[in-house]
């Protein structure tokens, strides 16, 4: 996004970026491509310089739990739900012996709440009769625990343990493709791929950093291209409003002020 500082009114405005032909794209190599990954991730900190699990938890064994209750449900509905359901449930040994019924309904608001309650029970066995009632370490361990599958265990090593994992969700892997990163679709190639192109240090924040941008900028059906950090970085620029102006009331969350002040705005 560049700015002109000339414009009608005497007020800066953005002027967006002219869309770079598809044959840019096409010649890219795949050095050009780790280093334009890489100022992608970059300019996303600083887009989005205070990123963090919007789950809340304060143990390892919470997260879990919050992570198997997000499957097909918002962050914010999960955060409303476990409060009461971790004043209770303190242990895995707690989610093991639970009253099935009760469990339920704590957890209902999440939706698929019978099959979440398997989870979270066969959790807490699975956890008391391997682990010591401790949350494993490992992706190869935690892949093992029911409810939890690569994308969660990835979410539990990168913010429970700050061992470096890359969260393949349907945000991450859509935007990773409109960015030409990769064009595949299975979650685990994908993860394989962004692994060699962004340093593992990396890996958490630029997991974080992708969702927000998906959640706040780079909607599914209407991207705010036109107020986009990464315009210029961006095979599917204009697959939004390049308009400014239009683009910028499309930008949802907290972070909206600073995210316009970014373009120009
Ligand atoms: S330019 Fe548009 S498509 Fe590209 S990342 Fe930004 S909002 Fe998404």
């Amino acid at each position: 996004m560049t700015v002109s500082e000339s414009s009608a009114g005497g007020r800066a405005v953005a002027k967006a970026p002219r869309r770079a032909s598809a044959a840019k794209w096409d010649k890219e190599t795949p050095l050009g491509l780790v280093r334009r990954a890489r100022r992608m991730n970059r300019t996303l900190a600083q887009a989005f310089p205070h990123v963090y699990c919007e789950l809340d938890f304060t143990t390892p064994l919470e997260l879990a739990v919050a992570t198997i209750l997000s499957a097909q449900c918002t962050d914010v509905r999960v955060n409303m739900t476990t409060p009461a359901l971790f004043a209770k449930y303190r242990t895995a040994q707690d989610y093991a012996t639970a009253d099935r019924t009760e469990l339920e309904e704590l957890i209902r608001p999440t939706g698929f709440y019978r099959n979440k309650a398997n989870s979270l029970i066969g959790l807490g066995q699975a956890l008391e009769e391997r682990f010591d009632g401790e949350v494993p370490r490992t992706l190869d361990e935690l892949v093992t625990l029911p409810g939890i599958g690569r994308k969660t265990a990835n979410v539990i090593l990168g913010n429970a343990f700050d061992i470096p994992g890359i969260t393949v969700d349907t945000h991450f892997g859509r935007l990773v493709r409109r960015w030409r990163w990769t064009s595949e679709e299975d979650p685990v190639k994908v993860e394989h791929i962004v692994g060699d192109l962004i340093e593992r240090s990396e890996w958490t924040l630029l997991s974080h950093r992708v969702i927000f941008h998906g959640r706040r900028v780079c909607h599914a059906r209407k991207p705010a291209c036109g107020v986009c950090v990464l315009a210029k970085d961006c095979p599917s620029y204009g697959a939004g409003p390049t308009d400014p102006l239009i683009a910028a009331p499309l930008v949802k969350g907290p972070e909206t002020e600073h995210l316009l002040a970014l373009a120009g705005l």
